[in-house]
């Protein structure tokens, strides 16, 4: 099953290294330093502003959009790539407080990432208007949707244990609470299948650095329900999402569909980039895709948990409840994953005590998992994490 969506060769991974941690950075696809080197000299170097035309680098962000769209379940026109994904945030929820005016609650999750509840936080108390923000533990949402709530803002898979919502039933029941229902799909997108359009979701952002292997700062993108998006209001509003950005009106006029989510100039190298990138997916099935990952993880946890009694399972063990990375508390997991990734098993740490490590099919097969826990089980055994150096604390974990 997963030889046939490991593609290993459109992916330049460094030798002698497991590549654990594509749920937090992507790894690189081989064709994208040509096409950026190509790019950066004949469409900048040589068409220089004619590039904006020519090369199509204003039409971009919405070409980009429509390939995320393709593999998130949702129709070309409804996704627009841009900005970092916590202003795409707080865009789609400003949007849902403008539709929904009478109500003052915004519900989410302790497992959310903490940029989406600061966003929150923030566009809440810059409004004044008495709104506030209910964070309920991850299980009790959707007994916590009620006619109080003006907007649910919930990540679909929890960055930590990989706790996996489930989309179309929060959906619905946001729906019959008569609230609206924004998905963060930062570790969905590019992970399992998504029925965007199915949901019946208002709005979904995500990112495209994680499973779309955009590349560090790669665009954010936003999804607003076709029957929606020529009435939401976008919050930053950025000329380039103005309906004649080049008539260089005194008053802003949103231009219709999607576009309106445009906010500013476009990174036009990160977007290439992106969009290159995205070439890796052609003709590539989520659904193997998924199951593929879910045979790896399977296997990662039997081998751990057979060969690394010194580590407990964080994740929901049941793989249906979960997206594609599997977390193991371990009290000295901050050193014992500074210690695997000296010897070449990449995955990551999040504070306390959780041991990440994530599963891309696309560029892992079962030798890696194999060869990743005999290196792990040797750490855990002889201990090597207890030396010093492996204490020190850089500024990104
Ligand atoms: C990775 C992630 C982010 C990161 O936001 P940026 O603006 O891209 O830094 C935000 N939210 C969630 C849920 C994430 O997983």
């Amino acid at each position: 099953m997963t030889q046939s969506v490991t593609r290993k060769h459109l992916f330049d991974l460094p030798e002698g290294v497991i590549y654990l941690d594509g749920n937090s950075l992507g790894s690189l696809p081989a064709a994208v330093p040509g096409h950026v080197a190509g790019m950066v000299a004949d469409q900048w170097g040589q068409m220089l502003i004619k590039g904006w035309n020519d090369a199509g680098w204003f039409a971009q962000p919405g070409r980009v959009g429509d390939k995320i769209a393709g593999l998130i379940g949702a129709p070309a026109g409804s996704v627009m790539a841009g900005d970092t994904l916590s202003i795409k945030v707080y865009q789609a929820l400003a949007a849902a407080l403008r539709m929904n005016p009478d109500r003052r609650v915004v519900l989410s999750d302790s497992g959310n990432f903490p940029t989406d509840l600061y966003m929150a936080q923030g566009l809440l108390d810059l409004i004044g208007q008495g709104h506030s923000l209910r964070v309920v533990e991850p299980e009790a949402v959707a007994e916590a949707i009620d006619e109080e709530v003006a907007a649910v803002l919930l990540t679909q898979v929890d960055y930590r244990t990989g706790r996996r919502h489930d989309m179309t039933a929060l959906t619905g029941a946001a729906h019959d609470a008569g609230a609206v229902m924004i998905w963060d799909l930062a570790h969905s997108a590019g992970a399992f299948e998504i029925d965007l359009a199915g949901s019946g979701c208002a709005f979904a952002v995500g990112c495209t650095y994680k499973y779309l292997n955009g590349g560090p700062g790669a665009p954010a993108f936003i999804y607003v329900r076709p029957d929606l998006a020529d009435t939401a209001q976008p919050a930053l509003q950025g000329w380039m999402g103005h309906n004649a950005p080049f008539a260089f009106d005194m008053d802003y006029q949103p231009a219709g569909g999607i576009a309106r989510m445009r906010v500013g100039t476009p990174p036009v190298i990160q977007m290439s980039a992106l969009e290159q990138a995205l070439s890796v997916w052609d003709g590539v099935s989520l659904a193997d895709v998924r199951a593929a990952s879910v045979a790896l993880m399977e296997q990662f946890i039997a081998e751990v948990e057979a060969r690394c009694p010194q580590l407990t399972l964080a994740s929901p063990r049941d793989p249906e409840a979960r997206g594609s990375h599997v977390s193991f508390r371990f009290a000295e997991g901050y050193a014992a994953m500074q210690a695997l990734i000296d010897r070449g098993v990449i995955g990551d740490f999040r504070a306390p005590d959780i041991m990440r490590f994530g599963f891309t099919p696309l560029y892992l097969d079962d030798g890696d998992i194999t060869g990743a826990v005999d290196i792990l089980a040797d750490i855990l055994a002889t201990e090597a994490w207890r030396d010093p150096k492996y204490q020190v604390r850089g500024a990104v974990t």
